[in-house]
Formats: C-alpha cells, structure tokens, sequence
C-alpha cells in the first residue's frame, strides 16, 4: 500500500495555485510532451509522486530540469491542472533547498539565460555558453568544436548586442519582489489538513 504525505502536494499548491489531487493519471500530459522521453520520470509520474509526497522522485527528478515550460501537458489536461505551473514549483523548490541537479545543463543555464539578461538587457550567448562550460566542464571538446562551427557558419555573434538595461533592471527589480513576496506568503500560510487537500481533488491517489 502506498503511504501518502500530503507535505510536497501542499507546498506545492500554495507556490503554483494547483491541486495535484486533482490528477486522476490519463496521461495526456506525459503523451504530449516533447521532452518526455528523455528524462528519467514523465510529467504523470511527477504527479503521482507530488501526490504520495515522494519528495526526492518530484523535486530530485532530472525531468523537471528538462522541461521546457511550453505548456502543452497544460492545454491537454483534462482536469484543467496547469501542470507546467507545478514544474515552475517544484524548480523553485529544489533552488530553495538547493537541490538543483549539478549534473542537467539546462538547470544550470536556466539561471545563467537570466543573469545574462540582467547584465546586458539581451541574451549574450557566448559568454553565456563561456560560463558554464567553465563552471560545469561536462562535453567540453566537443562543445567548443560546435561552437567553432557555429561561429564560421555566421550562426554566433562573438560581441554582445546591447539591449534596454535599464527596463531589464526595472523588469527584473519587479519581478524579483513579486517573487520574494510571493515566496514569503507562501511560508506564512497556515497549512491545511492534509484530509482537506487530497479530498478536494477528484482523482485522489491510491
Ligand atoms: S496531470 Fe492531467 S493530463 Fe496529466 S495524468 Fe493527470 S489528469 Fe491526466
Ligand atoms: S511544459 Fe514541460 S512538462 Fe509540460 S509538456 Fe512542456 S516540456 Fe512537458
């Protein structure tokens, strides 16, 4: 018998808005993602394990890491259970407890496509690409080989193109308080029952 702790489904909720109980495991979300066969769990399994609490399946999952947020699991849903909100969650969380997978690039170039943009209003690739190859040296030879090739073909512009930094800083400056106190409301919260939480999905787990 499965034992459920409504712990991860809770905190979950009280980031993304979501119900994971609301999860009744069609799988329509997990057939129609593009980066489903490429992690270790699909989008079902994580919410399945958001829904026993199985807090190193969801949050130590490559999987989340891979998703690349483009919504189709949400738009397929027939419980209408934004699914790609619950990933953005469960990232959240991971950073939060430092939890962030050391070995799934894109983790790692998630926060580096947004420091980019703070410094320079634009996505400067190459130093993008330049920093992590140095904080994570994984496919080094041949990643510059590609790059080489890139930079012939015309396809990388070695100079960053500058945007409007100072609405970036704005930008991000609102956006970094929106999350703060976002984050802050979420931890004051009181926490419901877990009876309360799991009943108040039709799929429930079992
Ligand atoms: S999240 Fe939605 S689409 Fe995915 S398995 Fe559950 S009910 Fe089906
Ligand atoms: S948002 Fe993420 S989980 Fe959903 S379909 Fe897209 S890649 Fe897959």
């Amino acid at each position: 018998m499965t034992t459920i702790d409504a712990t991860l489904a809770r905190r979950v909720n009280r980031g993304s808005g979501e119900n994971a109980y609301k999860c009744y495991q069609c799988k329509k979300c997990s057939t129609g993602c593009p980066v489903a066969g490429f992690g270790d769990l699909h989008p079902a399994q994580i919410m399945r394990a958001v829904q026993i609490g199985a807090v190193e399946a969801a949050v130590d999952s490559r999987f989340i890491w891979l998703c690349t947020g483009c919504e189709t699991c949400t738009t397929r849903c027939p419980q209408s259970i934004d699914i790609a909100a619950i990933m953005d969650e469960l990232r959240m969380i991971a950073r939060e407890e430092g939890r962030v997978r050391s070995d799934v690039p894109f983790a790692n170039i998630l926060k580096l496509n947004y420091d980019s943009f703070r410094r320079w209003g634009r996505l400067y690739e190459v130093e993008l690409l330049a920093i992590d190859k140095v904080t994570r040296p994984s496919g080094f030879t041949d990643d510059v080989a590609m790059g080489i090739r890139m930079f012939l073909k015309g396809k990388i512009n070695p100079l960053p193109t500058i945007g409007d930094r100072s609405q970036m800083k704005r930008m991000v400056q609102v956006a970094d308080r929106i999350n703060r106190d976002k984050r802050a409301i979420v931890r004051a919260m009181d926490l419901p029952a877990d009876a309360d939480m799991a009943s108040s999905g039709r799929g429930g787990a079992s």
